[in-house]
């Protein structure tokens, strides 16, 4: 069972679903050619996605595109239903940094032809996540630095603060559809300057005072020739 960490002590929670917004800033959905949207976009990668720092990325056989998406991750602390806006962050335990890694090629191919994007974006290892800081040392999370490095090169930089749907409301608005449990992450949607990632990469992932995230990129055939 997947497991996330805090970073102040050896405290763990079981990692629950993994609810992600697609499209959460206007730089992005315009690099997608997409609109911004009215209502968030959702989306679930199961449990079995998430990995942890140092952990590498598989990218499964029938896909030629691994994307990186650098994400906030916002950990659930408490079983909720129905959330008022203005009791949101009650429920919210901690942050973390995360990758929403997707197959470009196979979203694109799903995109077309109206079916959904389980296999793009919930692959094993499709989850990368840091550890969590605790919410007490994060008191702002709509002002931090989000970045993202390959192989020592800047690909990805900008901050929570031009997320068009904020934590509260996601809060909330997730919480009238699904029952949020401890343990629950949200990808909280990426800024622009998503793109391809080769076996062999190595992406550090950074959110100001929460933390950093290291993880590999490995084609699923050299993993079998390592075995
Ligand atoms: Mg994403």
């Amino acid at each position: 069972m997947a497991k996330v960490t805090f970073t102040d002590s050896q405290r763990f929670v079981n990692v629950g679903k993994c609810l992600c917004l697609g499209r959460n800033y206007p730089a992005h959905a315009k690099e997608m050619n997409a609109e911004v949207p009215d209502s968030p976009v959702v989306f679930i990668k199961p449990s079995t996605a998430v990995i942890g720092s140092g952990s590498r990325v598989i990218i499964p056989p029938l896909s030629r595109e691994l994307h990186h998406e650098v994400e906030m991750v916002v950990l659930i602390g408490k079983e909720g239903k129905h959330i008022p806006r203005a009791e949101a962050f009650d429920y919210v335990a901690g942050y973390a940094v995360g990758l929403d890694m997707t197959l470009r090629d196979v979203q694109a191919e799903a995109k077309k032809k109206g079916l959904p994007w389980s296999i793009a974006k919930g692959f094993d290892t499709s989850a990368p996540v840091s550890a969590i800081m605790d919410k007490r040392f994060v008191p702002d999370p709509h002002s931090l630095k989000l970045s993202l490095k390959v192989n020592g090169v800047l690909r990805q930089c900008s901050s929570t603060a031009h997320m068009i749907f904020r934590v509260d409301f996601i809060i909330s608005y997730l919480s009238s559809i699904f029952t949020l449990e401890a343990g629950d992450l949200i990808f909280t949607g990426t800024p622009e300057g998503v793109g391809e990632v080769f076996a062999g990469d190595e992406m550090e992932a950074s959110l100001e005072n929460v933390g950093v995230l290291r993880v590999g990129v490995e084609s699923s055939s050299s993993t079998v020739q390592h075995e």
